[in-house]
């Protein structure tokens, strides 16, 4: 017998909604070219987002048909990302830090018709708007005074078009499983893959994101989400604050900007942030160098690779919990976070230690298992390494326009691409990437172990482990590293000296190699491919 509930669709709409009519007095604040502090209300973000649904119904665009952004994080990319998804269309939020040649790729498979444009972007989208043959208008996301020059043809302004239209309009009814967002994945290797979002699996990832254990966000928060909003919709904090009306603070292009973002925290009284490690280092270093402080900031959370103990423990002498998560563009992001600062008392130092820079609980909606090579479950006792597998309701069940991939197996689970134990009490701990394992004599090394005892030297300012071929081992880990301002000094012996007691002596780096960069890609991650490319013929001695 079914129930008798109202089958009430679960979309982006009923938030903008919700928000418009019950925390309307909430404020967006933003930094953006043309206006360093930006101020308005919910209120009249959602009446200036009608007007732009007005602007988008006036053009021929069908349900479905994707409208592409390439921007910061600021208040016209949130109007953009609800007046495309509720008017049917989907909001593709490019990231600016893919090659071109990606760009134009994602563009032309994602048969993108409109392109909003931040004025920072100019330079790439005027480089490579001959190769998008389909982008009818490019709208340059500023206001009249400042639009730049350009040889681009249709080139429209946003302020004018917003101003251009009513704010009177009637939101369609949406099927909660239409698309509503698509970003794609960066891709080392081949192509990025599209993952598309639909309505009902936004809705529930931000729901879940605002679980106390999660982001936590509430009315009286006010939230700085320095996770782009062209990547993975900045964490579903664009969804997730408005449902609960807390106070949101976009830090626009100055997002790797220590001293913004301490400015920002102070005064909009920021409570809690999420962002990948380097952008908290960028904060940590101003807040030393200047002597300040962030009073209101209560919690933040780090993620998309894992976090160095030391940026933890920086955050503890300011009073601010640290809280990892972990997940995925294929998982809306979010799979899992760690909430245990709040039982760090039942812990001695050392295992609190441990317990906080693993990725944490999988979040309610996330299942996950963790399988050996023939695809047989391995026991949750915090030693077992395996594939790890997750499927739930806002993990993707396949990718935009692209067969099956060997990603999705036929019983329905994705496969993360992470290798991963899991304790029992459920906390899951990210050894690698699948492709970035290092077998040495038939056994695997967990890089991110060892790279995270390597960046908690004081004289390290970032650090890799990669596998190199060894004639008796098969393979053994070489670390390598970028040494910290202060740290020229840093020998290869004081290195490897510093894993003594702190990790097993056999997964003890054979050799350290300094550096003056490692390669990051698009999302900041270090690129191992490249790094194994650049010690292609390393040979231990
Ligand atoms: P990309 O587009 O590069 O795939 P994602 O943001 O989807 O970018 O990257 C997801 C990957 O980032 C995960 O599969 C994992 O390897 C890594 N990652 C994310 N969060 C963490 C974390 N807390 N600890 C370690 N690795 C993480």
């Amino acid at each position: 017998m079914n129930g008798l509930m109202m089958d009430f669709p679960l979309t982006i709409t009923s938030i903008m909604k919700h928000a418009d009519s019950v925390h309307g007095d909430s404020e967006i604040v933003s930094v953006t070219r043309d206006n360093p502090r930006h101020r308005y209300t919910y209120r009249d973000a959602f009446r200036r987002t009608r007007q732009l649904a007005n602007a988008l119904a006036a053009w021929p665009l069908e349900s479905g048909n994707s409208v592409a952004t390439l921007a910061w994080n600021d208040y016209r990319h949130f109007e953009v990302y609800y007046a495309s998804a509720c008017s049917g269309f989907v909001c593709h939020t490019i990231n600016p830090r893919l090659f071109p040649e990606q760009i134009v790729y994602i563009i032309n498979h994602a048969e993108d018709k409109v392109l909003f444009v931040d004025p920072d972007f100019m330079p790439l989208v005027e480089a490579i708007a001959d190769k998008c043959p389909g982008i009818e208008h490019w709208v340059v996301m500023t206001s009249e005074e400042h639009m730049p020059e350009t040889k681009l043809h249709n080139v429209l302004c946003y302020e004018r078009l917003v101003h251009s239209h009513s704010d009177d309009f009637d939101w369609p009814e949406i099927d909660e499983n239409q698309a509503c967002a698509l970003c794609y994945t960066s891709g080392t290797t081949g192509n990025p893959k599209g993952v598309l979002y639909s309505h009902r699996s936004t809705l529930l990832h931000a729901y879940a994101t605002l679980m106390p254990d999660a982001l936590g966000l509430a009315h009286h928060d006010s939230v700085l989400p320095i996770v782009p909003m062209f990547h993975v919709n900045a964490w579903g904090t664009p969804y997730g604050a408005p449902m609960v009306g807390a106070k949101i603070v976009f830090p626009g292009n100055r997002m790797g900007d220590g001293e913004t973002l301490a400015t920002l925290i102070n005064e909009e009284k920021v409570t809690r942030s999420a962002g990948v490690p380097t952008v908290w280092l960028n904060l940590l270093n101003y807040l030393k160098q200047s002597g300040k402080s962030v009073d209101s900031l209560k919690q933040i959370i780090v993620g998309g690779a894992a976090c160095p103990l030391s940026i933890m423990e920086a955050f503890d002498k300011h009073g601010v919990e640290t809280r990892v998560g972990w997940g995925m563009t294929e998982m809306s992001p979010l799979g899992s976070a760690n909430a245990s600062y709040h039982e760090r008392e039942k812990h001695s130092p050392e295992s609190f230690a441990k317990l906080r820079q693993k990725a944490g609980k999988p979040i309610f909606g996330v299942e996950m298992k963790i399988i050996d090579d023939d695809g047989k479950a391995l026991p949750w006792d915090g030693e077992a390494y395996g594939s790890l597998m997750v499927r739930g309701p806002w993990i993707c069940s396949g990718y935009f326009k692209l067969d099956r991939t060997d990603a999705h197996t036929d019983d329905g689970w994705f496969e993360t691409g992470d290798v991963a134990t899991i304790d029992p009490k459920g906390y899951m701990a990210i050894t690698d990437r699948t492709k970035d394992v290092i077998k040495s004599g038939g056994e695997w090394i967990s890089s991110i172990e060892i790279e995270n005892v390597a960046t908690d030297h004081p004289k390290v300012a970032e650090a890799a482990v990669i596998g190199r071929y060894h004639p008796k081992w098969s393979e053994r880990p070489l670390l390598v590293v970028v040494k910290a301002q202060d740290g020229a000094d840093l020998t290869p012996e004081e290195m490897l000296a510093w894993f003594d007691g702190k990790i097993a002596k056999w997964w003890t780096p054979d050799a350290v190699e300094f550096i003056d960069e490692l390669p990051h890609g698009a999302t900041g991650k270090i690129q191992k491919v490249d790094l194994r490319d650049h010690f292609r013929d390393y040979a231990f001695e």
